[in-house]
């Protein structure tokens, strides 16, 4: 029996025991990647039943989560071909320019997004409006059963089935899951597939700003010795902020009252956009790379966070997560066309190949880009300072950054060849 249900937002999962929810995919974490992988598999005609551990209240709450996303040009195709982005375009700020400075060095990269084309480098979007989307979209969809608050209680992965029992009492069966549940993953975990990886001993210190002056949709990257701090543009005169910061002093700056809080803020800053004032609550995100050795196992695939952990310094991490979802989408899609169970080693094996490379690319270069920027040391200050300075006079190269930075380059899958 495939349960289907009109407001995602509200439905919670029946509690008698006997429940079975059946679909073609069990999606465990109902957050951006997971969210956006039930709307994918549904364009293709894949049923999925989603389960989230937190309600969709609290997901949308303004104290959960502060973070905005930059959305790359080819995750924005995406979100528009699954139906999310119709949701959300209000809400999206362009991103026309980037410019990334160092330090003291007055030397600054500027990346114009028509150099490239007519269409901006990406949006910046705050998080909770794609989780409303999502939970908009989801509600919409006879193929996709959310179950919210909802745990997997145990999972059985046997050769052909996966078989979940939740916490609460009720059963899912499909034909394999797919771990969407964020860096720590019980489901990851629980298969036994292990992660590498490290801390930065880095936390990205995140809140929203107002100023006095409009941004004109410029995104800046300035780099400090303690890590990058991203002045990023929202709608209005508004930007979020990403300052990256050594672990050991974020308690004390998280500790001080909003007036300290801003002038230390304001510090870093600078008065371009004239005066600024903090609006809304401050979050601290420690920052650490991880990266699981596999992303396939028995009946079972991992997307987003739960494969690969990024640091921001790129804002790359949801966008990885959203070509996961991609990939899947095609990889399911064909199988469907071919008639192939969906959990087969060799459907999963596609996925593998496709995923794991780019995921293993992007990790090594933001891994890269902090350590070259998250430093003092003078010969390594001049190397890219000199390092930025090539970029900027070489078309061929800077070009190459922009494509890099709108997601054009790789193997696209076809919900984000536009
Ligand atoms: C400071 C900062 C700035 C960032 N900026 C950007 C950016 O600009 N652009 C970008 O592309 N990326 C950015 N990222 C990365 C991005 O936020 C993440 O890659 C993205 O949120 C990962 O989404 P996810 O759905 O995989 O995991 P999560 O967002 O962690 O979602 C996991 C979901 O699974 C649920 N869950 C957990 N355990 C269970 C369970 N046992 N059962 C059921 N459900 C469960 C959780 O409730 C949650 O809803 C940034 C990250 C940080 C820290």
């Amino acid at each position: 029996m495939t349960m289907t249900q009109t407001t995602a937002a509200t439905t919670a999962p029946r509690r008698q025991p006997e429940t079975l929810w059946s679909a073609d995919v069990l999606i465990i974490g109902g957050g951006l990647v997971g969210g956006t992988l039930a709307a994918a598999l549904a364009h293709f005609g894949v049923s999925s039943v989603v389960v989230e551990a937190s309600r969709p209240a609290a997901l949308l709450e303004a104290r959960f989560d502060g973070r905005a996303s930059a959305i790359s040009l080819t995750s924005r195709r995406l979100l528009e071909a699954v139906g999310l982005w119709q949701w959300v375009e209000d809400e999206a700020a362009p991103m026309l320019d980037i410019r990334v400075s160092d330090g003291r060095s007055p030397l600054f990269l500027h990346f114009a997004h028509d150099e490239v084309g007519d269409a901006p480098f990406g949006h910046m979007l705050e998080n909770r409006y794609l989780r409303r989307a999502i939970f908009h979209r989801l509600g919409q969809l006879p193929e996709v059963t959310l179950l919210a608050p909802a745990r997997v209680a145990r999972l059985e992965r046997s050769d052909t089935a996966v078989d979940a029992s939740l916490a609460g009492g009720g059963r899912v069966r499909a034909q394999l899951a797919i771990a969407c549940d964020g860096r720590a993953s019980p489901t990851r975990e629980e298969a036994g597939i292990r992660v590498t990886g490290w801390r930065y001993g880095q936390t990205a210190i995140v809140c929203t700003v107002e100023h006095e002056r409009p941004h004109h949709s410029v995104a800046h990257e300035h780099f400090l010795p303690s890590g990058p701090f991203a002045i990023l543009p929202l709608k209005g005169n508004r930007s979020s902020i990403v300052w990256t910061e050594r672990e050991a002093l974020v308690p004390g700056i998280m500790a001080l009252d909003d007036a300290g809080f801003t002038e230390e803020l304001g510090r870093r800053f600078g008065t371009f956009l004239g005066a600024i004032a903090l609006i809304g609550p401050r979050w601290a995100y420690p920052l650490s790379l991880q990266y699981a050795d596999r992303v396939v196992d028995r009946r079972l695939a991992l997307a987003g966070d739960s494969a690969h952990g990024m640091h921001p310094i790129a804002g790359q991490g949801l966008n990885m997560g959203l070509r996961d979802v991609a990939a899947l989408a095609d990889v399911f899609a064909d199988a469907k066309a071919a008639g192939r169970d969906f959990g087969e080693r060799r459907v999963l094996a596609r996925y593998e190949r496709w995923r794991r490379f780019d995921n293993a690319m992007m990790l090594a270069a933001t891994d890269g880009l902090n350590r070259l920027f998250s430093n003092d040391i003078a010969p390594v200050r001049l190397a890219r300072d000199l390092g930025l300075a090539a970029v900027n006079r070489i078309p061929a190269l800077k070009r190459l950054f922009m494509r890099h930075a709108m997601g054009l380059l790789g193997d696209l899958p076809s919900l984000m060849r536009g």
